[in-house]
């Protein structure tokens, strides 16, 4: 399960994030490529936009439900 006090610091304030478990393998910027992206610096991803309407949230539920470590949450805040 996701750790919202270790978030990766690039996620945009709000409901998702990913957390420091992520292994970079890439599924939920295929699955919910409006909401996630990649920290090539850091080599793992973040939430850079907030979903917006019902088909990006239910694109960033699918992509929380895949990631094989639980490195997404939905409980987010600031
Ligand atoms: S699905 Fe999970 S492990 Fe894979 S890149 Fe996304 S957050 Fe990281």
């Amino acid at each position: 399960m996701a750790d919202r006090e270790d978030k990766n610091r690039e996620n945009v304030t709000g409901k998702f994030y990913v957390d420091s478990q992520c292994i970079d393998c890439d599924l939920c910027r295929e699955t919910a490529p409006n909401n996630f992206t990649r920290s090539d610096d850091e080599g793992y991803s973040y939430v850079y936009k907030q979903p917006e309407n019902e088909e990006e949230k239910a694109m960033c539920r699918e992509a929380m439900e895949g990631c094989p470590v639980e490195a997404i949450g939905d409980d987010g805040e600031d």
